[in-house]
């Protein structure tokens, strides 16, 4: 932290621009170099920030569909309009390469559509008859939802944008004032919405804040009573600590994962191996292996399973590496050097417990090459943890039945892809396999912005994707009329 004379790009106090006594700098993974200075907001902003968050709270609820639409509607048009820059400003921040931020930027206009599309048709509530029962003669029951109150956003590095827009998306579309907090070491583009918010008309003062909060202050925040709802994105260790924290808040979890792939003896064609292996070496790698439901594990049938694994090693070492703003770079530096580092160490711990290195294995700088391991064994860090690095491990087994035990053999549950043709097999799948979701005929990362998305086991709980979001921000309330 310093204190700079240099003016720092403002954060977002009750919708209004604003800077603080210190502030940080946000530096480029891939060179050093310094991509921005970020203020930090005093103890008394963020109390006020808060207050006035909670002093929205009637007023966003109140306000029409209408306006709350048209707010979401012009924040997706001018994320659209704005895409190029936003994109350079995800992949400067966040070291991911530009082809993937254009991705990201493109995902969080298409949430901000769907928000205002939900803004629309929430809360038209049903009604239900209550003459069931002689009590209940006369009677109606009317059910509509209310915000639960306040939402505390606390966001990843990984998606700078896209998991922010998560967060803001459903509140506005709810009425639910949010107070946005985005991850250190990624805070520029979460500001730039910032920017946009405050050109929008129609969110009541105080409805929306973001605030680059310093970890070590984050305990106060989460604990405010005047912030009943907790939003959180990040690592299982810290949004465990959080839940823990506050028993009595509503807090969803999306955490961690080591998602695999599975592949299916049925998945056996020269087409069937060239399209898994070319989505699982592509969703190993992209973002540097930087997503929660980034290909970990790969669990092939053992009559597929040579073939499959070197068309897989093949495709990993076509893939382009090095500066994330050139559009050829396939992978890019990691989030840190640190991260990378702990990356080596974990490969380290794993060929020392006996694991094979096919491909990759070196590190240069927050640079990790991507990397494919074989016989990797139960012991091994990597074999439990979650690698959040270009690292993939293979395993193989046979049949069905060991391919699903290998899935649920982990303390994650995010999402699982299976490869198989067989629909029995694919049903079989979404019943046995325990994660928040199941991907058939292609690999787990496979996320559409308005599915429900979250996992269970480590991997949290409440699910994000607009509707669902806005389902645990909220909560029903009924109304019963007598004398009808
Ligand atoms: P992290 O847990 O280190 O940080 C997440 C956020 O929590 C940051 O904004 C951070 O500043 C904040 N934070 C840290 N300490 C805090 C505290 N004591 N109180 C309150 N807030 C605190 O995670 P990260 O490294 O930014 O992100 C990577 C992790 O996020 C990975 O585990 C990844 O799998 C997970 N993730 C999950 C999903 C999902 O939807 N399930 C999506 C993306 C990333």
């Amino acid at each position: 932290m310093t204190t700079s004379a240099a003016a720092p790009t403002a954060f977002w106090l009750a919708g209004s621009p604003a800077t603080g006594a210190d502030s940080f700098d946000v530096t480029s993974s891939w060179d050093g170099a310094t991509v921005g200075r970020v203020s930090v907001p005093t103890e008394e902003q963020v109390e006020s920030a808060v207050a006035a968050a909670a002093g929205a709270q009637h007023a966003f609820a109140a306000t029409p569909a209408h306006v709350r639409a048209a707010a979401l509607d012009h924040v997706a048009r001018r994320l659209a309009e704005r895409a190029e820059e936003i994109a350079r400003l995800i992949t400067a921040e966040n070291g991911k390469p530009v082809k993937w931020s254009r991705g990201e930027v493109g995902r969080a206009v298409s949430v901000f559509r769907w928000a205002a599309e939900e803004a629309r048709r929430f809360n038209s509530g049903e009604a239900q008859r209550l003459d069931t029962d002689p009590g209940g003669v006369g009677r109606l029951a009317l059910t509509r939802r209310f915000p639960r109150g306040p939402v505390l956003g606390i966001a990843p590095f990984n998606f700078p944008l896209n998991l922010v827009a998560h967060k803001v998306a459903p509140a506005i579309a709810a009425g639910a004032p949010i107070i946005l907090k985005p991850a250190p070491a990624t805070p520029l583009s979460a500001l730039v919405l910032g920017e946009i918010l405050a050109e929008t008309s129609g969110l009541p003062a105080g409805s929306w804040s973001v605030l680059p909060v310093p970890n070590d202050r984050m305990p106060a925040l989460v604990q405010d009573p005047r912030l009943p709802v907790i939003s959180f994105t990040g690592s299982d260790t810290v949004g465990h600590q959080i839940a823990d924290s506050v028993p009595r808040k509503h807090v969803t979890l999306e955490l961690g994962g080591n998602a695999a792939a599975v592949v299916l003896a049925d998945w056996s064609s020269e087409q069937d191996l060239e399209w898994a292996a070319a989505r699982i070496a592509t969703f190993a790698n992209y973002q540097g292996g930087q997503s929660c439901i980034s290909v970990q594990r790969v669990i092939a049938d053992a009559s597929v399973y040579d073939a499959l694994v070197e068309k897989v090693v093949e495709k990993v070492r076509g893939q382009v590496t090095g500066d994330p703003a050139d559009d050829a770079t396939d992978v890019g530096p990691l989030v840190s050097e640190a991260a990378a580092e702990r990356v080596g160490q974990w490969v380290e711990d794993a060929v020392a417990k006996g694991a094979k290195v096919l491909t990759g294995g070196v590190r240069e700088g927050a640079s990790y090459a991507p990397t494919v391991l074989a016989e990797l064994p139960a012991d091994a860090i990597l074999a439990s943890a979650e690698a959040f690095g270009p690292v993939l491990s293979l395993h193989r087994v046979n049949g069905a039945d060991e391919a699903f035990a290998a899935v649920n053999d982990s303390r994650f549950g995010l999402q699982a892809g299976v490869f198989t043709h067989d629909l029995q097999l694919a049903f079989r799948a979404h019943r046995e396999l325990e994660v928040g979701g199941v991907i058939i005929g292609d690999a787990p990362s496979y996320r559409a912005d308005q599915m429900p998305y979250g996992g269970v086991k480590d991997s949290g709980s409440g699910r994000e994707g607009v509707r669902y979001a806005m389902d645990d921000y909220t909560y029903e309330r009924v109304l019963v009329l007598t004398g009808l």
